[in-house]
């Protein structure tokens, strides 16, 4: 009986989340399930931004893979991907090479200044853990250096935020949050620290209705968020982000830019012969890669387009979810040579939060909700994310309970 070899990629939100549907909908002697990732623990980028300034700790958003998955069922390795040779159907791995006949690649995004030359001092970027340690470690030290040092270097506690788009806004209300406390234990006054949102577009959260970007705006102007908007930044040294607005170039002494514009798929995609648009791989309905029926691309690295709108559909947690459902029972149909069932993902909420009692969101019947009924939203879905990957031990492990404050 033909027993394929499946590799996953990344055990981020779709990889993890495929490797756990398959361990229940394959039987052992039905597939060999491998599944690929750099660290022993899966995290959730979805939180990444509190932890980024420190108002969470790593562990929290940390889950050991292990407690996850069914060993007897798929095997675990700790590794670093370097090379997909789709060819030969083969990945290279740094301490191995691994063979398959059915590949899923969940290896998620990385922004896109890193390949820039013009930005690459003192962008820090929210794409991993790691990142969001050095960011908040990189915080706290300037807030440090700026107390201590005689002559002020105000470039060390101005923060700059570039994009206004989800990320941009949840991780410039939770800074302005933390602001006061790091100003207090640091010796420094709030009035100093300046956090400037430069966004490229002439709105924040592009393509959301306006009460909703007046609401977020407000809030995070309250708390001293400056906004700049139609600015473009173009350069980054080591103490200065340059930006144009209107044909001017205009410096902002900063030591931080968070870079939260310009997101791409995992640029080991470009690196393979499978054809990228931005690093992302435009799959087919069914979520595999034209002209390779044994390779699955899911969450960020895809580009999966909505029939109803013609336009890909947002890439964030719950696309990245949903695709990993698809691909999995696409997986057992292709193995048992049954049709393949097509994407479609039903309409989602949108919830931003602005901090860590303050938000905005839009449900499934389109009501829209401001403050902390949004918060609850957002922790209610982050809770039900982990009911479904890991089921109520791992809800009560690491579920958000703190409705009402946090
Ligand atoms: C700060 C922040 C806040 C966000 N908030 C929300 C939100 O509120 N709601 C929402 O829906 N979306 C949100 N998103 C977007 C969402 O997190 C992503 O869309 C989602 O994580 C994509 O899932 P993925 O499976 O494609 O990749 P990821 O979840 O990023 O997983 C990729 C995995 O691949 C591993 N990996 C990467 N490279 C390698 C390699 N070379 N070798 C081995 N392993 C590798 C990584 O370690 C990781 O485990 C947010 C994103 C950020 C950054």
């Amino acid at each position: 009986m033909y027993k394929p070899h499946i590799v996953i990629l990344g055990a981020g939100y779709s990889g993890l989340m495929t490797a756990t549907k398959l361990q229940k909908l394959l039987r052992r002697n039905e597939a060999d399930i491998t599944l690929v990732n750099k660290h022993d623990y899966h995290y959730q980028t979805t939180w990444l931004h509190e932890t980024a300034v420190g108002s969470l700790k790593p562990e929290r958003t940390m889950i050991p893979i292990r407690d996850i998955i069914n060993q007897d069922k798929i095997n675990f390795v700790i590794d670093e991907v370097t090379m997909i040779d789709e060819k030969n159907k083969k990945v290279k791995l740094l301490n191995q090479e691994l063979s398959y006949d059915i590949l899923v690649v969940g290896l998620g995004f990385e922004a896109e200044a890193i390949t820039n030359p013009n930005l690459n001092e003192n962008i820090f970027p929210i794409g991993n853990l790691n990142n969001a340690r050095v960011l908040r470690e990189h915080l706290e030290y300037n807030f440090a250096k700026y107390a201590n040092e005689e002559e002020k270097n105000a470039a060390r506690i101005n923060i700059v935020i570039a994009g206004g788009g989800f990320t941009g806004i949840e991780y410039a209300g939770e800074l302005a949050d933390r602001i006061p406390e790091l100003g207090s234990e640091y010796d420094v006054e709030r009035t100093q620290v300046r956090i400037i949102i430069v966004e490229c577009e002439s709105t924040i959260l592009p393509g959301c209705k306006q009460e909703f970007v007046n609401y977020a705006m407000n809030s995070l102007e309250s708390r001293g968020v400056e906004f700049i908007m139609d600015a473009k930044i173009v350069e980054s040294k080591q103490d200065r982000v340059v930006y144009e607005k209107e044909g001017k170039r205009v410096e902002i002494p900063a030591k931080t830019i968070v870079w939260t514009a310009g997101v791409r798929g995992n640029s080991l995609l470009e690196k393979s012969s499978i054809p990228t648009v931005n690093g992302k791989v435009e799959v087919k309905s069914d979520l595999r890669v034209p002209g390779y029926d044994d390779v699955y691309v899911l969450g960020d690295c895809a580009l999966i387009t909505n029939p109803e709108t013609g336009r890909p559909y947002p890439a964030n947690a719950e696309t990245a979810i949903a695709s990993a459902g698809i691909a999995a029972r696409n997986i057992k149909a292709q193995i048992n040579k049954k049709a393949l069932l097509h994407f479609r993902s039903r309409k989602k909420a949108i919830i931003a939060s602005l901090g860590s009692s303050d938000g905005v969101a839009i449900s499934l019947n389109g009501r829209q909700h401001f403050g902390w009924r949004a918060t609850i939203m957002k922790k209610l879905y982050l809770n039900r994310y982990l009911l479904q990957l890991g089921g109520i031990h791992l809800l009560m492990k690491k579920g958000r309970f703190n409705f009402f404050h946090m």
